[in-house]
């Protein structure tokens, strides 16, 4: 069994947007810039924005974190982000949610314009995914799936991914992705009847469910690729820990190459929002 180290992958693209960033500044003579809008104190949100903004610093961008008060009108929010639209040295925005529940989400994400919005949930980038648009931001997690699926397997062609969970930020358009390289694609949910039959047909398995360790031993074919985007905390003899929604100890034999929890998905995410906010400042 191979591990698939997303940590490794994640600091390679990080890399190579570091020297991109460079490159930018030297044709431009600007610092492409990224913008995090935080609404509110949500204390998980807080720990992710402050990840965000370190590592696009890292890479070189000129972070910005606007901090607004929970008490925030939507209208408000909608006249920032108007305001970081039209601002030429803002090429990413993302706006962390969730939003507090006086905000209407979508309408939020509707207002950004589509080509600076880095998370890729527009409805136009979403268009432009299922177009096959080479312009569409695409999701950072689907990408950062697929970046690592190709580690393992760089030619998709005909291969069986079943995709466990079918959100708008992974699901959906990981779904999108693996089609474009001639995958046959599966997406299941939780209505989905006999799940553990299905995805034992997969070459390759994408758990996006938050159920923490759903995916048994006997729900993998022998050699598949097993990607676990789940993070769910769990008391294990009195802590907390963080395991996926595959249960690793039991499948990892049975995998060809598998995610771990942390260390896999996760990075990746973080690591293709600043190779989308570098592509838009393009
Ligand atoms: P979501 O709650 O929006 O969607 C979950 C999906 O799983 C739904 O489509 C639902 O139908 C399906 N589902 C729920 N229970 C099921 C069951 N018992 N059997 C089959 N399907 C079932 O979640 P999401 O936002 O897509 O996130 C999924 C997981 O991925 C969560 O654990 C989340 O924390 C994690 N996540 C990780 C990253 C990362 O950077 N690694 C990013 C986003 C989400």
């Amino acid at each position: 069994m191979q591990l698939i180290d997303g940590k490794l992958k994640a600091a390679e693209i990080l890399e190579q947007v570091k020297a991109g960033v460079e490159g930018q500044v030297k044709a431009d003579g600007a610092r492409p810039g990224l913008t995090v809008v935080l609404v509110g104190e949500d204390p998980a949100s807080q720990v992710y924005v402050r990840n965000k903004e370190k590592r696009a610093e890292e890479a070189g961008f000129n972070g910005q974190l606007i901090r607004l008060p929970s008490t925030t009108s939507e209208s408000d929010l909608l006249a920032v982000i108007d305001k970081l639209n039209t601002d030429k040295s803002v090429h990413g925005i993302l706006v962390q949610l969730p939003l507090p529940e006086q905000i209407n989400e979508q309408a939020v994400i509707g207002a950004i314009a589509p080509e600076k919005d880095v998370d890729g949930f527009h409805e136009v980038n979403g268009g432009r995914l299922l177009n096959g648009d080479s312009r569409a931001m695409v999701p950072c997690t689907p990408l950062g799936c697929l970046h690592l699926i190709e580690t393992v397997i760089p030619d998709l062609k005909g291969m069986h991914a079943v995709i466990i969970g079918r959100s708008n930020i992974v699901g959906k358009p990981l779904s999108m992705l693996l089609l474009q390289k001639s995958c046959t694609v599966t997406i299941t949910h939780s209505k989905t009847r006999d799940l553990p039959n299905v995805c034992a047909g997969a070459d390759i398995l994408i758990a996006a469910v938050g159920v923490p360790e759903l995916v048994k031993a006997d729900w993998v074919k022998p050699g598949a690729v097993v990607i676990d985007v789940g993070i769910n905390r769990v008391a294990r003899d009195g802590k907390q820990v963080l395991v996926g929604d595959v249960d690793f100890d039991a499948v990892r034999d049975i995998a060809s190459a598998i995610t771990p929890v942390p260390g896999g998905v996760g990075p990746m995410t973080i690591a293709c929002l600043l190779s989308n906010t570098l592509a838009a400042s393009r």
